[in-house]
């Protein structure tokens, strides 16, 4: 079926004039993005609804793409019909014969802004009934939960016919949330909160500790093709990578081994702060889990928190294991998340980490390495990239097959 336009309901719009502007505004602008290499479409936000008119673009590629847009509760693909009754009929029975199979329940729903037109709601919905009790017998009518809703629209410019609603990715338009910088490690949880934090519309840009030449180029190029993965939700994604290495060096060299884990989350809270200041974002998110390991204790939490009163957002804290990784399957990272390459923290993981430890013994144990200038050697050497939908990283399967051997 050729439809003429993809119609799309707004999510959770607060009513007030100037959220709706911006949210309507910001969801355009994310629409028209994300289906910039389709020349053929016309997008045209209004107050209720945005309307993608196709003029003959395939609707399914599109609507794959609008289907990962938050801030979008529905859409329908739709037929516009001129406004006369012959032509309501001939394409509502097209779009029927292809949507409702033999002997399907349907009931037909009308919804009319323009009131001038010849048939109030209810004359269009008794017409219609009529006319499929002619033409598809076979075709029952029945008021709660049909399996074909027949969804007719009386509009000023036309009348619009569609049977299909598809669910949208909820949540906010990204951008409407202001900005925040996320730790990104190469594991399950980061990438499923940052898609969290992109859901309640927050910009966001990754922040992401490597330690070469402790860990590999690999475990870098994994990072940023998680980042890949989640700009379809996004749109383009800032990337940027903290040389963490030397500080890790002198942790070991001169904090105790049960405080190695708290000490360096001091310092990337530390590192990601400063981050964030410097780039004007409100909040820090990771993918901390209460309790699913000893750095995620609600005492090892305290000590890692102390070095900042910036807020920290933590979307998978209360989530199961298993509920993370359904997330991170649906949404296309798990895969990616679990290839074992060697992450900064697994290679200077103590043994035995505390997972109750002290504030005040994190906070001393802290004076025994020069944090201010190790952290100033770390800002300089930051790595910025821009992370476009569509960018790979992990290509080179010879290196990759290497690094696993
Ligand atoms: P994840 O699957 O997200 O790595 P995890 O269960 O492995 O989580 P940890 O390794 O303890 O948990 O990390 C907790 C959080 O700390 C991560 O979710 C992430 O937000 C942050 N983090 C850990 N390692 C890094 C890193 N190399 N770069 C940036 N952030 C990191
Ligand atoms: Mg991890």
């Amino acid at each position: 079926m050729q439809y003429s336009e993809i119609m799309v309901r707004y999510g959770e719009l607060s009513t007030k004039g100037r959220n709706r502007k911006a949210f309507i505004g910001r969801l355009n602008g994310n629409v028209v993005k994300t289906l910039h290499d389709f020349p053929d479409l016309r997008i045209r936000p209004k107050r209720d609804r945005l309307h993608i008119e196709l003029n003959g673009t395939p609707s399914q590629p599109v609507m794959d793409r609008l289907s990962k847009v938050f801030g979008i509760q529905s859409f329908s693909p739709s037929i516009e019909v001129e406004k006369n009754m012959d032509a309501v009929y001939d394409n509502a029975l097209a779009l029927m014969n292809e949507t409702a199979p033999q002997g399907a329940s349907f009931k037909v729903e009308t919804k009319r802004s323009d009131k001038t037109f010849e048939l109030d709601t209810n004359g269009m919905n008794l017409a219609l009934g009529d006319f499929f009790d002619e033409k598809r017998p076979d075709l029952v009518v029945k008021m709660k939960h049909p399996d074909v809703t027949l969804r007719v629209e009386v509009r000023r410019e036309a009348i619009y016919l569609s049977t299909e609603t598809v669910k949208g990715a909820g949540g906010l338009p990204v951008g409407t949330a202001s900005k925040a910088a996320m730790m990104l490690s190469g594991g399950i949880d980061s990438p499923v909160a940052a898609y969290l934090a992109l859901k309640r519309g927050v910009d966001i840009e990754m922040v992401h500790f490597f330690s070469p030449p402790y860990t590999s180029d690999n475990a870098l190029n994994k990072a940023k093709e998680l980042t890949a993965k989640l700009t379809p939700y996004g749109g383009s994604i800032k990337f940027i990578a903290v040389p963490f290495a030397h500080i890790q060096e002198e942790i070991k060299a001169k904090v105790p081994e049960g405080y190695l884990m708290t000490i360096q989350r001091r310092l990337m809270l530390r590192l990601t702060e400063a981050i964030a200041k410097q780039n004007g974002d409100m909040a820090i998110f990771n993918g901390e889990s209460v309790g699913q390991v000893a750095s995620q204790t609600l005492a090892s939490m305290a000590a890692i928190n102390d070095v900042t009163v910036m807020p920290i957002v933590r979307p998978v804290a209360t989530m199961d294991k298993t509920e993370i990784i359904a997330l991170a399957e649906k949404i296309d990272t798990y895969e990616l998340s679990i290839m074992p390459f060697e992450d900064c923290c697994t290679i200077f993981a103590p043994p035995s980490p505390k997972t109750q430890p002290k504030i005040d013994k994190a906070r001393y144990y802290e004076t025994k390495i020069d944090v201010e200038g190790l952290m100033a050697e770390s800002m300089a050497g930051l790595q910025v990239t821009q992370i476009r939908p569509g960018q790979e990283f992990l290509n080179q399967d010879q290196d990759i097959i290497a690094d696993l051997l």
